[in-house]
């Protein structure tokens, strides 16, 4: 592939922010290059994220990347509370004006993105690892990246930062103007994914003293579950079994409900952790995505602020390239930060409710409770819920 030595938008990162900026900036006759560390097999097979907000759906759908998703995602209309021995469901169309959300894997969506900017877009270069990005204060952007062993320069009006927690983007704008908020959770995510139906139509979020639960799904064939479990837990010290029978205990419920097994296919271990870059422009960089923040995935927000980032920026790069007008851009880190903080509060609130914290006395467990039970109880409670769940429409 030839790749010019000048675009308009460099873009740092083929995750799902960086893929979904190129298509869009592609329908605004906008050019770009995408550089992407890892090679294509990696980037289509990383496990993570599963559920795609409306917002997410909807821009998909425009940006002409839903067909497949249409065809095999999952819509949902709720999710279900399970605590004290009892299941609650959330109805997300009666309580959002009927906005709901779909199980479409991250895997997926990127294999689309990535088929369609190979067939349609700009440059897209796997194994292209950037190295540094130059000339931010001189308003001469370039990014240094070594492709197939030799060391290239691309030169831009632009550079999108979209290569996640790890990358390089956020590290290139000086210590003294960003400032950074965190907090680290005392307990980690055991994943896995499992040949077998979903034991359940739709989402389980189990509080349970032994520990939080989730029950997900990729397909109507793969489970996806998990269980909250200590920090640095190996996954070797889980066999399946011990996790199937930990799981049917966090997820027991007064009736008939069971659990099916079948055989695990993958085991990995998140750390929950919250994290906000701000402000998320620096000049001609510009950060999207995990590279400007993180939520702990109990809300599923990470990969749907990723989406509702681009959007903003597309937006704002098309206004540019039209007019000349940069307000739009101007204003890209003060509108992504409401939404940001938004999910961020969400997450921690969907968090901090369902996972017992290792140092929490029995008086924290009954207020946990009582929360739950609000939820349950109450439809302006239950509101809330659902109304973040399912995200507000991208701006
Ligand atoms: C186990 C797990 C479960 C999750 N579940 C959910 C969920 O249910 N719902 C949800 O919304 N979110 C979830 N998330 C979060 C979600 O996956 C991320 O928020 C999402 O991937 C962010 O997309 P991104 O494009 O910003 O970053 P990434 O997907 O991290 O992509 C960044 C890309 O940049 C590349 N890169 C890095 N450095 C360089 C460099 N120097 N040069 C070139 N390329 C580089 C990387 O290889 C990568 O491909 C989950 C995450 C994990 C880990």
């Amino acid at each position: 592939m030839s790749v010019p030595a000048r675009t308009t938008v460099a873009i740092i990162g083929a995750g799902p922010a960086g893929l979904l900026l190129a298509r869009l900036l592609r329908r605004s006759g906008i050019d770009s290059v995408v550089l992407e560390h890892r090679d294509r097999a990696y980037v289509e097979q990383r496990q993570r994220a599963g559920i795609l907000e409306q917002g997410t759906i909807d821009v998909l759908r425009e940006c002409g990347a839903g067909e497949r998703m249409d065809r095999e995602g999952l819509p949902h209309n709720g999710v279900e509370l399970r605590f004290d021995g009892r299941g609650h469901r959330i109805d997300f169309p009666s309580l959002t004006g009927g906005r709901a959300v779909m199980v479409y894997a991250q895997t997926e969506m990127v294999k689309d993105l990535v088929a369609l900017q190979l067939a349609e877009g700009g440059p897209l270069l796997f194994e292209a690892r950037a190295v540094a990005i130059e000339g931010l204060e001189a308003g001469q952007p370039s990014v240094r990246y070594v492709h197939e062993g030799r060391e290239h320069t691309l030169a831009c009006d632009f550079v999108v930062g979209c290569d996640g927690f790890h990358g390089i983007a956020r590290a290139a704008v000086p210590s003294d103007v960003l400032r950074t908020f965190d907090r680290e959770y005392p307990y980690s995510w055991l994943g896995i994914m499992a040949d077998v139906p979903p034991s359940s139509d739709e989402l389980i979020y189990a509080h349970s003293e032994r520990g939080f639960a989730l029950l997900s799904m990729r397909t109507p064939t793969v489970s996806r579950l998990y269980l909250q479990v200590p920090n640095g837990t190996d996954p070797a010290d889980w066999p399946d079994e011990r996790i199937w029978d930990e799981l049917d205990l966090r997820f027991a419920v007064d009736g008939d409900w069971k659990l099916e097994r079948g055989p695990i296919t993958s085991k990995s271990v998140t750390p929950m952790r919250s994290f906000v870059t701000e402000p998320m422009r620096y000049g001609p960089l510009f950060l999207a995505g995990d590279a400007a923040h993180i939520v702990p995935p109990t809300g599923a927000k990470g990969l749907n602020l990723a989406a509702a980032d681009v959007v903003v920026l597309a937006r704002a790069l098309a206004r540019w390239h039209e007019t000349g007008a940069a307000d739009l851009l101007d204003a890209y880190s003060d509108t992504c930060l409401r939404r940001v903080w938004r999910a961020e509060h969400f997450s921690y609130f969907m968090t901090t409710t369902l996972h017992p914290d290792p140092a929490q006395s029995d008086f924290d467990t009954r207020l946990q409770l009582s929360q739950l039970h609000r939820v349950a109880d109450s439809e302006a409670a239950a509101a809330e819920l659902a109304q973040n769940y399912v995200g507000s429409p991208f701006e």
